[in-house]
């Protein structure tokens, strides 16, 4: 399964450890840390030294901006699921809401959930756990639990909450798949 990281700076080496794991089980997974994978990595060395001068709209004057939300939004685009690991700030809960609002599967994963911390619309995710091995086994239950083609465009359909649907964007090809069905 393709799988796009939604997560703050400060989890870096946590997202990067993330990665590993599900790369391990083989999943592709895009880490917006990560530079050896040929992305661009958004630095903040690339902003403009007056940073306090500028606000939400002028800041995307500057070409860099841009391409940083270019880059995660084209492999958020990519993705067939986002695994959103918390703490993380807005970039990441807007990231889970854009791809949950596509049709793409929704994980959320926290070493440990603070008591006394929590969001109504959490209710979005398809699975919330603070256990990691968990959450590679998710994604490995979504992967290859359906092989069947598309009769139309020939891709390999995706399967959830109870539809099997084409994931190429062209094509809208979908129908409805119980479980049953998925085992057969
Ligand atoms: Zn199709």
């Amino acid at each position: 399964m393709k799988i796009y990281l939604a997560s703050s700076w400060k989890n870096a080496e946590l997202v990067k450890g993330v990665k590993d794991i599900l790369e391990a089980e083989g999943h592709e997974v895009d880490a917006f840390c990560d530079t050896s994978a040929g992305r661009f990595v958004f630095s903040f060395d690339l902003l403009p030294a007056n940073l306090s001068e500028h606000n939400a709209i002028t800041i995307f004057n500057f070409p860099p901006v841009n391409q940083a939300f270019n880059e995660d939004r084209k492999w958020l685009d990519w993705a067939e699921a986002v695994l959103l690991i918390l703490p993380a700030g807005k970039s990441a809960h807007l990231e889970a809401g854009y791809a949950k609002g596509r049709g793409k599967h929704l994980v959320i994963y926290q070493e440990d959930f603070p008591n006394g911390e929590f969001d109504v619309m959490y209710g979005f995710a398809d699975f919330i756990t603070d256990d990691i091995d968990e959450v590679a086994e998710y994604f490995g239950q979504q992967d290859g639990a359906i092989e069947q083609e598309c009769p139309k465009c020939g891709a390999d359909l995706d399967y959830w909450g109870g539809k099997a649907s084409c994931p190429n964007d062209d094509c809208s090809f979908e129908r409805p798949m119980t479980p049953e069905e998925l085992e057969g």
